[in-house]
């Protein structure tokens, strides 16, 4: 019939206070409510239009402890069997934190580029833990456990910062922060270490 139902929420840029507060817990109450549940309906379909492998309230101007997470498999079409064993990346279900909790299994830094909606059209090196484990409520209230490494050790890491009031620029390497542009017509491709070398970042 037609799409009126699809939501598409306006995602902040960097600048807009939201995305500096710390986001409020819900109660369970909150979380099985009418509104919350439109709200994670809207924030998926808002994901999937950017599209993004993650998402969190604070995005769409919200100070509330919600983020959704998807890797689809689409995602990964550009990237090699090599580029993605190397990233640890793998396809991931959509599914909802809320209030999460995140704890440092194995804290040894891996450095990929990494980029944010709410940082559009930049992008940097960002070191993040190897794996983490993250407790959490899901979207019927239900808890949640989640042991991560790889790409969605990193995702998981990225969008619970975001409830944190924190962006990938408080993490990254600051010589390493260029245009999306730049990083396609100059970078895209190239091991990590050899383009921290070049821009003059300790490659160890
Ligand atoms: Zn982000």
């Amino acid at each position: 019939m037609c799409e009126s139902s699809i939501h598409i929420l306006k995602i902040r840029q960097v600048g807009e206070r939201i995305l500096r507060c710390k986001a409020r817990a819900l109660d369970r109450n909150a979380i099985t409510r009418p509104d919350t549940r439109d709200l994670i309906e809207a924030m998926r379909e808002t994901m999937r239009d950017a599209p993004g492998v993650g998402l969190a309230a604070p995005q769409v101007g919200l100070d509330l402890q919600i983020a959704v997470i998807e890797d689809r498999a689409e995602y990964q079409r550009e990237l090699t069997p090599e580029q993605l064993a190397e990233r640890g990346r793998e396809p991931i279900p959509f599914h909802v934190l809320i209030n999460p909790r995140l704890s440092i299994v194995d804290p040894t830094p891996c450095r990929f580029f990494e980029g944010c909606l709410s940082l559009n059209g930049f992008t940097a090196v960002t070191p993040r833990a190897a794996a983490v484990r993250v407790t959490a409520c899901n979207e019927h209230g239900e808890p949640v456990e989640i042991d991560a490494r790889g790409w969605y050790a990193r995702i998981l890491q990225h969008e619970i910062d975001h409830l944190n009031g924190r962006l990938f620029v408080d993490a990254m390497l600051p010589a390493t922060f260029m245009t999306s542009v730049n990083f396609q017509r100059h970078w895209s491709g190239q091991p990590i270490a050899a383009v921290c070398s070049v821009l003059g970042v300790d490659g160890t």
